[in-house]
């Protein structure tokens, strides 16, 4: 039988498991929200509403950055702002170390905390969340996998 995971476990891999819905080939991301172990809202790096899709028709380079999506953390936070629930005070798990402007967007969103399990080139967000006090979690990555168990539970099947 698999281990339960624990909270930063859980809402990280629901953070990989929103990735999966990232449609620029260069980089899959996933951001999820949460707040008293809530999910707020969820994020991947996605076209706009509308737009064609990098898989589609190729990424859209300028200064050797894909500009045509949004990135994962910006989404969720959009998509919070659309429904109009607040994150001030949330947490962000994200499957990636934010980029600088998405590292912005958190601290001036609210966000208080930022798990993450891998690293990312662009170490200007980092001065940014020192300055603004945020905390940092980097945690092992979780299990790349799910396990809906079967087997071991009966009434599952
Ligand atoms: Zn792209
Ligand atoms: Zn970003």
């Amino acid at each position: 039988m698999n281990k339960r995971p624990d909270w930063d476990e859980y809402f990280l891999k629901l953070a990989m498991l929103a990735s999966e819905r990232a449609t620029c080939p260069r980089m899959h991301c996933g951001a999820v929200l949460v707040k008293n172990k809530n999910v707020i809202a969820t994020g991947y790096n996605g076209s706009i509403p509308g737009d064609a899709h990098c898989e589609e028709v190729g990424c859209l380079v300028v200064d050797n950055h894909c500009v045509r999506t949004v990135h994962a953390e910006m989404n969720a936070i959009v998509q919070a702002a659309r429904r109009g629930h607040s994150v001030d005070g949330a947490d962000a798990y994200v499957t990636n170390m934010p980029c600088t402007t998405c590292a912005k967007a958190l601290i001036t969103a609210g966000i208080k905390r930022v798990v993450v399990f891998s690293d990312y080139h662009d170490t200007m967000a980092m001065d940014f969340f020192n300055k603004a006090k945020v905390i940092i979690d980097r945690i092992k990555m979780p299990e790349a996998s799910i396990h809906y168990d079967l087997k071991n539970y009966s009434s599952a099947r």
